[in-house]
């Protein structure tokens, strides 16, 4: 049988609204160069360039074989992966937490912070984001419905919402908070998290806190979890990750914590749309939050050694960066000469071979500044640095 249409199909007006993916074009560039078989010095990616250790992969390799771990997994995880994020958290954090309530384990981050907001947000809803901020956040909050206000983040003010702009918006149902941040490496300090919660409390304003680089610091100074602040349990829900901790991004796992109704309305969401984490993959994770110290400072000497080097070559050539005090990223200013983002990394592409992400690709607020992950190997930064002379 034929017809003379053809049906069509159109996605749904929600996915229609969202945003256009902004780094579409300098993606496209980069697979132009890769296919012409240039040497491309990749920046771009937030991942790490290592296996995950052997102890986590070999725990896995026995549990994948039990078969009483091939069934649905509990939706809360098994009892053990909970107790174990309770006593990784009070080792690191010095803060309480529940295993039955205020802990709930997630197929990674990204899929709880993009769950939550259905469970909390109305439509009409006011939701305070940063500016810059990582894209994931977005999306989620305008498939909610929800209204997305701005705060701009600048340099001046070490990356962090000043308090008098967040004043101005009492009636707001959530911020979302992302420190050590995503691009721009800032740390939250203790002072601003105290004013913060003491802000959220007064006018019932949920926080969420997306901590997924809390392991990644530099100079000895690991940033703080929300909780360590009194009353913060009433107000917010943390977000925690074992993808860059362990080198574990493709395992899918992490965890959400803090206030229970947050969580259980976490909870109800994910019921709706996913059954939990496969076993053998939680047995992973309890090796990986186990892990000898070691593993996690030599992850952090690692990218020191590499943010030193790449820091300390562009200086030689006149680009003087702020170094970053945590996450694997460095945030740069432009060089001199240009005035756009996407220009800058074009050039790079072009010119050097290098690809590192636009600030604009962030939001407005990252025009301005250019991204380089220290996410490839010493010498590999080295022959960027030689690369850039030729551009800067
Ligand atoms: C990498 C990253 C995540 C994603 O973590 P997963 O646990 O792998 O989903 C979340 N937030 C930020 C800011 C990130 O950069």
């Amino acid at each position: 049988m034929s017809t003379d249409t053809k049906p069509s199909i159109e996605f749904a007006d929600r996915l229609k609204a969202l945003p256009p993916y902004l780094f579409v074009e300098i993606d496209r560039a980069k697979r132009a160069a890769v296919a012409e078989g240039r040497d491309v010095i990749n920046l771009g990616i937030g991942d790490p360039d290592y296996p995950t250790p052997p102890h986590i992969v070999e725990a896995m390799q026995k549990s994948v074989t039990n078969g009483d771990y091939h069934h649905y997994a509990l939706d809360a995880g098994l009892p053990d992966l909970r107790v174990e994020i309770q006593r990784w958290f009070k080792d690191r954090f010095h803060v309480e937490l529940d295993p039955d309530g205020e802990i709930y384990p997630l197929i990674g981050t990204k899929e709880g912070i993009a769950h939550l907001p259905l469970g909390v947000i109305n439509p009409g809803d006011k939701v305070l984001l940063t500016d810059p901020a990582y894209p994931a956040y977005r999306p989620t909050i305008q498939f909610a419905g929800g209204k997305i206000i701005n705060i701009t983040l600048k340099e001046e003010n070490g990356w962090l919402p000043e308090l008098a702009e967040l004043k101005c918006h009492t009636d707001a149902k959530m911020l979302v908070l992302n420190y050590p941040n995503n691009p721009t490496s800032a740390v939250a300090t203790r002072e601003f998290y105290a004013e913060l919660v003491a802000f959220a409390r007064e006018h019932n304003i949920i926080i969420l806190s997306d901590m997924a680089y809390s392991e990644v610091y530099f100079d000895g100074n690991p940033p703080i979890s929300i909780f360590e602040i009194e009353g913060a349990k009433d107000v917010a829900i943390e977000f925690h990750s074992l993808s860059k901790t362990y080198y574990m991004t493709g395992w899918r796992i992490g965890w959400a914590c803090g206030n229970r109704t947050l969580v259980a309305a976490l909870a109800k969401v994910k019921s709706n749309y996913d059954s939990g984490i496969f076993t053998a993959i939680q047995v992973a994770g309890i090796a990986a939050l186990k892990s000898d110290p070691s593993v996690t400072d030599d992850m952090r000497r690692l990218y020191q050694e590499r943010r030193d080097c790449l820091i300390e070559g562009l200086a030689g050539l006149g680009w003087d960066i702020t170094p970053p005090q945590a996450a694997f990223y460095v945030w740069a200013r432009l060089p001199k000469g240009f005035t756009d983002s996407m220009t800058c990394a074009k050039t790079f592409l072009d010119k050097a071979d290098i690809v590192a992400t636009p600030g604009n690709g962030f939001g407005p607020g990252g025009e301005g500044y250019i991204r380089m992950a220290l996410t490839v190997e010493k010498d590999r930064l080295e022959q960027a640095v030689q690369r850039l002379k030729k551009v800067l």
